[in-house]
């Protein structure tokens, strides 16, 4: 059993100013951070509640009926978001994805989508507009995603067999409802359909053949991630950590593979194809190979804070200055000068650095800036 750590202090509360600086920052799609690395993809949570209790990310001893979520005035609204997803869109994003909790219980998501769905990159071009879910209320929203105009989803699911997939969502939801609700977002049109499988040695290694073999030919791409030290909550430990070069060696020696080259640069995920032509599958390893030096995501949390890394311990509270009465440029310019003064690359340090040991500055919880 692995000791808990309880978070004493709540790291939501510590923030970051977000200053309007002196000279304002145009908005040309060109904007780079101060390791030159640009600014494409934007993850926005809009809840950071969730039906499941993954123990990995909202262990049910912390995340119990106590836990303070955040309340409903704290949360930007749809209005908020649109108005700084153009702006991110203007300072060079392509790509939005929604994320929470899990996105599907924040309330009338489909009208947020329709306001996204408008929006434009500094080329003209709609933005790739795509949500992370569990998976649990697919079957009954997909249709509605898609007429929204959300193009694909992408799915969580960590096995096939249910006891596993019970422990670890930890409320007891069956698999099959899952898999029902990915098969609902595919004849929704919803695709191509990514599923991610976070593999935690000791928990589900067993099960990384079987979902390959489950999803292989089905025109689905799985995507197997490292179990990550995100939060503090969760007690990770190296030692349970199945670095991706051993899942992909696992795959091999049964369903042979071959490298391929990744699909666009800042691409997070290592492709491999079937030798035999019948698909491809990811392998993202946050731990075991850092991405940091091409990493061009900003996440905006539930209530409007910026995160520059998954791995921060505090954002840029981009909400006070919305709710201030900021012209889109001031907001626009903030949001430059944060990126340009952006040098996070936790993954490459993590080696280097003092383990989080509950003592010192927090970093933020996965629930609540999104995956
Ligand atoms: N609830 C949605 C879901 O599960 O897809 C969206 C939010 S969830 C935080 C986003 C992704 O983060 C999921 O694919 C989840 O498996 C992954 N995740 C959460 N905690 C993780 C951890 N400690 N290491 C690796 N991935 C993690
Ligand atoms: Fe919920 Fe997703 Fe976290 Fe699991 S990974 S607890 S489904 S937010
Ligand atoms: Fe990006 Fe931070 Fe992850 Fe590095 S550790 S890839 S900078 S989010």
């Amino acid at each position: 059993m692995s000791e808990r750590v309880i978070p004493l202090v709540d790291q939501r509360v510590a923030s970051l100013p977000a200053h309007v600086p002196a000279k304002p920052i145009p908005t040309t799609g060109l904007l780079g951070d101060a390791l030159g690395r640009p600014l494409r993809d934007l993850r926005i949570s809009v809840t950071d509640r969730c039906n499941f209790r993954c123990s990995y990310c909202m262990p049910k001893d912390v995340f119990d009926k106590d836990y303070p979520y955040l309340p409903h005035s704290a949360l930007l609204t749809f209005e908020e978001i649109t108005r700084l997803a153009r702006l991110f869109a203007a300072h060079g994003v392509r790509k939005l994805r929604l994320t929470g909790g899990e996105p599907l219980l924040r309330k009338n998501i489909e009208i947020l989508i329709e306001q996204l769905a408008g929006l434009r990159t500094v080329d003209g071009l709609p933005l790739d507009l795509t949500l992370t879910t569990n998976g649990s209320l697919l079957t009954r929203k997909a249709r509605a995603l898609k007429a929204a105009g959300l193009h694909r989803v992408t799915v969580s699911l960590d096995g096939l067999d249910d006891a596993v997939f019970r422990r670890m969502n930890d409320v007891d939801f069956p698999v099959a409802d899952v898999l029902e609700g990915i098969e609902a977002a595919r004849e929704a049109g919803l695709g191509p359909i990514k599923v991610n499988m976070v593999v935690k040695r000791g928990t589900n290694e067993h099960e990384i053949v079987r979902m390959a073999r489950h999803f292989k030919g089905s025109g689905i791409v799985l995507r197997f991630i490292e179990y990550m030290d995100v939060g503090a909550t969760n007690g990770w430990r190296m030692d349970e950590v199945m670095p991706s070069a051993e899942v992909v060696a696992m795959i091999h020696r049964e369903l042979p593979l071959v490298q391929l080259d990744p699909a666009a640069p800042g691409e997070t995920a290592e492709r491999w194809g079937y030798a035999d032509g019948t698909g491809e599958i990811g392998v993202i390893s946050s731990v075991t190979q850092a991405f940091c030096r091409d990493c061009n995501r900003a996440r905006l949390s539930t209530e409007g804070k910026l995160y520059l890394c998954l791995f921060a311990s505090q954002g840029h509270d981009l909400r006070t200055l919305l709710r201030s009465g900021a012209t889109d440029q001031d907001i626009a310019s903030a949001i430059g000068a944060i990126w340009q003064g952006r040098e996070d690359r936790y993954s490459e340090l993590r080696a280097s650095l003092p383990p989080d040991d509950g003592q010192g500055v927090r970093r933020v919880e996965m629930s609540y800036i999104g995956g």
